[in-house]
């Protein structure tokens, strides 16, 4: 660790925020009171250098646009530092990571996500420990020399989740984020126990890092319910700008059985879009062999997203339809294991 260099980039977010006297919101601050709010992290004999986005972003406001500058921001910075934590507001968090996790191909080197709860100057903040405890695992390598975590991640409360696993839980609570089905990579306590096992490395440590920034956003988010309205279903599923939905189902990938409702699900299908199932539940996965509602949805084409998170499912979108005007090719390419965001 000691003799690393690492850039750390300031997106916004509470971390960085401070009470506007007038108003009392919580509204951003300069970075460079955040060094000076944690003077901790000058004590690693380590290079950190700062990076902050301008304007600076509540994440709330977080749009591709802004996936793509971060990308080529670490690619055009990659060969200068030995890692890179993003501080970034906790709304969207795990969007973007996940979206990072599919936008950075072979990557060698840590990307580690925080934030707080607490602006980081309030006297209970959680933004000091997340931010000293990323700034080390971004740093950390093994006896060869390589990093210990060559993904994208989000460091959090003292867990240090696989990024495309991860899911905001909590408005309030220090522990805001879960990674339901998938173990933590590693745990902060006396000392940072990682999970070595449970962490992915790159094919080669040597190839260089490749940055995919086409994006295509045509994707929509339908969560099923009781009461859910064929016009409403129709509306959001069959519009000529919607390439590709996630159909958020129940349980093991069920969703209502009748007539109206998949003559709807197979008119989307028919007119070549992609339709992936994810559930509603906070763990676990989709199984369309089941019960019966689920296999009416594999025979009308719906791709199982398996144990993807919706965030995750987004990301893998985005980026599989930048890749390819082909949608056959990015069903097919739905159902891969890309980058550790489902069990296969
Ligand atoms: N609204 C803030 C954001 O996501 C909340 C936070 O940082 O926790 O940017």
């Amino acid at each position: 660790m000691n003799g690393s260099s690492i850039l750390m980039i300031y997106t916004g977010g509470t971390i960085g925020m401070k009470q506007d006297p007038l108003d009392q919101t919580l509204k951003p601050f300069d970075f460079g009171q955040i060094q000076e709010e944690v003077p901790e992290i000058r004590k690693y004999a380590m290079k950190i250098d700062s990076f902050t986005f301008d304007p600076l972003i509540d994440s709330s406001d977080v749009d591709p646009t802004m996936w793509q500058a971060l990308a080529t921001l670490i690619r055009d910075n990659y060969d200068r530092y030995d890692g890179f934590v993003v501080l970034h507001g906790t709304d969207t968090m795990s969007y973007s990571a996940s979206a990072l996790s599919f936008m950075l191909d072979n990557l060698s080197k840590p990307v580690v996500f925080t934030g707080s709860q607490l602006p980081i100057g309030m006297p209970r903040t959680d933004g000091k420990e997340n931010l000293i405890s990323a700034v080390e695992i971004a740093a950390a390598k093994d006896p060869e020399g390589h990093a210990l975590v060559p993904e994208v991640c989000i460091f959090f409360d003292s867990k240090l989740l696989r990024g495309n696993r991860s899911t905001k839980v909590s408005s309030e609570d220090f522990m805001a984020f879960r990674s339901p089905n998938y173990p933590s990579l590693a745990e902060a306590g006396i000392s940072i126990k990682y999970n070595t096992g449970a962490i992915l490395k790159p094919e080669s440590w040597t190839d260089p890092l490749r940055v995919n920034t086409s994006l295509d956003t045509r994707v929509s988010i339908l969560k099923i319910h009781p009461g859910i309205t064929p016009k409403v279903m129709r509306h959001i599923m069959c519009g000529d700008e919607t390439r590709a939905v996630i159909l958020e189902t129940y349980g093991s990938g069920n969703a209502p059985s009748g007539q109206w409702f998949m003559d709807i699900v197979r008119e989307a299908s028919a007119s070549g879009k992609v339709l992936l199932n994810v559930t509603q539940c906070m763990s676990g996965t989709v199984n369309m062999d089941i019960y019966a509602t689920g296999k009416n949805l594999k025979r009308a084409g719906v791709v199982s997203g398996l144990d993807i998170t919706t965030e995750s499912a987004l990301g893998k979108l985005f980026y599989l339809m930048g890749k390819s005007k082909d949608n056959a090719w990015v069903k097919t390419h739905l159902e891969d294991n890309l980058k550790g965001e489902i069990s296969k």
